[in-house]
């Protein structure tokens, strides 16, 4: 399943550093998929293997009703760099997770069941997040999936605010859809979510699970709209590929979210990887540097291959090309003949999610190789 790109010729990855993956073979491969934005920092950073290593030798695990200083400390972490007020936080193990606490928050905070959704939106795959996400492909032989989920059109300003009303609970959308082929939201739909979910008492959740922690050039996509949720979800490179997830929200939400809970809740290993791996994306100042090399790497597809593809779209290190044939036998040929990996975005855009620390002259080899598979 999880092989369908290469299952000509599988490719067995055997370890990884920074931008650089080698296989069981001994071949290298730049890796501009970063397994699905989950290595903002790169493979294997040393500050965040010497974090989580340590972390392991003194206590793997406890539960979660013990306060512990390094959970404690990524809950003050992620306050910090939220967006706004929504420093209210709550760890989990996954994408998915995050936004069923998401919505069962909002259901609780509000009192009403009905969840607005977008067209090509991405959630997550169990019964709740599913029920949020557009594609039937995602959805088919699994249903009767959560009820009270209404969708509109990505993008269409009318449809959100007919749509948001009195008896609903949350819009969960992304500001920058990942999976459903990397579309961007302008400001002006953003700031309407924001409008109508404020005047109807819903809450806005944003799913900032591909889109956050300096991916888009700001530490959250919503930040550069300006736009404060009341809700946001963040997981994939949280903590550099160990499982994590964590919903952020309001008081008015935080104070009225019910019974959540989950076993591993902030675990102290996980917990030692997100807090290090924040402070390599603050320090460096990676959000900057991805907005910089973002910029720089749709400039050159652009410039030198602008006639070959249908169009380029993106912000910062989030980019999709849309492409006049499928993706997949494209990506087979990047990775096979020229070393770099890339991702799928449906069948016809081809999706660059690189670790945020990549330099302008991996963006030129991969520009070159791009020119040679499709022009
Ligand atoms: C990946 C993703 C999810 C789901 O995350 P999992 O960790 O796979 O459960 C949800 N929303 C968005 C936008 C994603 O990209």
């Amino acid at each position: 399943m999880s092989g369908f790109v290469f299952s000509e010729k599988p490719i067995e990855i055997a370890s990884g550093d920074g931008v650089h993956l080698t296989d069981t073979n001994g071949n290298d491969y730049l890796d501009f998929g970063a397994s699905y934005a989950c290595t903002p920092v790169g493979h294997c950073h040393p500050e965040v293997v010497d974090a989580a290593t340590s972390q392991l030798e003194e206590l793997m695990y406890v539960q979660a009703s013990y306060p512990h200083a390094t959970r404690t400390a990524l809950y003050e972490r992620l306050a910090e760099v939220a967006p706004g007020d929504v420093g209210n936080v709550w760890l989990c193990n996954s994408g998915t997770e995050a936004n069923e606490a998401a919505l069962k928050f909002a259901r609780h905070a509000t009192g009403r069941e009905k969840i607005v959704a977008t067209t090509q939106g991405f959630h997550g795959r169990t019964m709740g997040a599913l029920a949020t996400t557009w594609k039937a492909k995602y959805k088919q032989g699994f249903e009767p999936l959560a009820g009270g989920v209404e969708f509109v059109e990505y993008g269409d300003e009318a449809a959100m605010r007919e749509a948001v009303d009195e008896k609903t609970a949350a819009v969960i959308l992304e500001p920058l859809q990942g999976e459903g082929g990397i579309n961007p939201a302008s400001t002006a739909y953003l700031e309407a979510v924001r409008e109508a979910t404020a005047e109807a008492g819903a809450a806005m959740v944003l799913d900032e699970i591909q889109t956050g922690l300096g991916r888009t050039g700001s530490m959250w996509a919503a930040e550069r709209h300006g736009v404060v949720p009341d809700v946001l979800t963040t997981a994939k490179g949280l903590a550099s590929g160990l499982p994590i997830g964590a919903t952020l929200c309001r008081d008015w939400i935080a104070a009225e979210s019910g019974d959540h809970g989950s076993t591993f809740s902030g675990g102290p290993v996980v917990s030692a990887a997100a807090g290090a791996t924040l402070d390599v994306i603050e320090r460096e100042g990676l959000a900057d540097h991805a907005a910089d090399v973002g910029s720089y790497l749709r400039e050159e597809i652009e410039t030198r291959l602008g006639d070959d593809v249908r169009e380029v779209r993106g912000e910062g290190l989030m980019v999709g090309i849309e492409v006049k044939r499928g993706s997949n036998r494209l990506l087979r040929d990047l990775a096979i003949d020229h070393g770099i990996l890339a991702l799928p975005a449906g069948r016809t855009v081809l999706r660059l999610l690189p670790p945020l620390t990549v330099e302008r002259d991996h963006v030129d080899s991969v520009v070159d190789a791009l020119e040679e598979v499709i022009a």
